[in-house]
């Protein structure tokens, strides 16, 4: 098994990215972003913990995501690999994502982690926001979301 996570703040690049991979490598591609957006459309519990979170540039509860990590890879087990697109975002997610690979008997191959200056970023998703649909993707927000990156996700390059 092949397993990849990409690592960056909003605008990187790693849905970009993430598509060369999937590819090159046949890997199943879990963008939690993605899987809460398809919640909220779909209505359920979960979603609806999620969507206020989401709409003002927050992270969402580790609970939540463990959740939604744990059904899809439960629902894979013939993944060739995975490729994690903006996960773990937290300590406890990382911590997580160990013992998740340790019960599949695999581990985190590699961690690709693409930077990018703040206001790259903005520029990037403001521009995004204008034919994504997506409720996030405007200035606050953006500066919210590229907040929570530096104060909860960065750190966990380190780990
Ligand atoms: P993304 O599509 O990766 O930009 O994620 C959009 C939003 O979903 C983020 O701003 C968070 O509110 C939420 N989200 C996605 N992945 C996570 C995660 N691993 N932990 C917490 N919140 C997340």
């Amino acid at each position: 098994m092949l397993n990849i996570a990409l690592f960056g703040p909003p605008g990187a690049g790693k849905g970009t990215q993430s598509e060369f991979l999937i590819k090159k490598y046949k890997l199943f591609y879990i963008s939690t972003g993605n899987l809460l957006r398809k919640e909220i459309k779909e209505e359920s519990d979960l979603g609806l913990a999620a969507k206020s979170i989401i709409e003002e540039g927050g992270l969402v509860s580790d609970e939540i995501i463990v959740q939604i990590i744990e059904k899809t890879i439960k629902n894979n087990p013939d993944a060739n690999g995975f490729l994690f697109d903006g996960f773990p975002r937290t300590y406890v997610q990382a911590f997580i994502l160990e013992g998740l690979m340790i019960k599949l008997d695999t581990s985190l191959n590699r961690l690709i982690s693409i930077d990018v200056p703040e206001e790259v970023s903005v520029k990037r998703l403001m521009e995004r926001g204008k034919t994504s649909g997506r409720s996030d993707d405007t200035e606050i927000v953006i500066r919210n979301r590229l907040k929570e990156y530096h104060d909860k996700t960065l750190p966990v390059l380190k780990y």
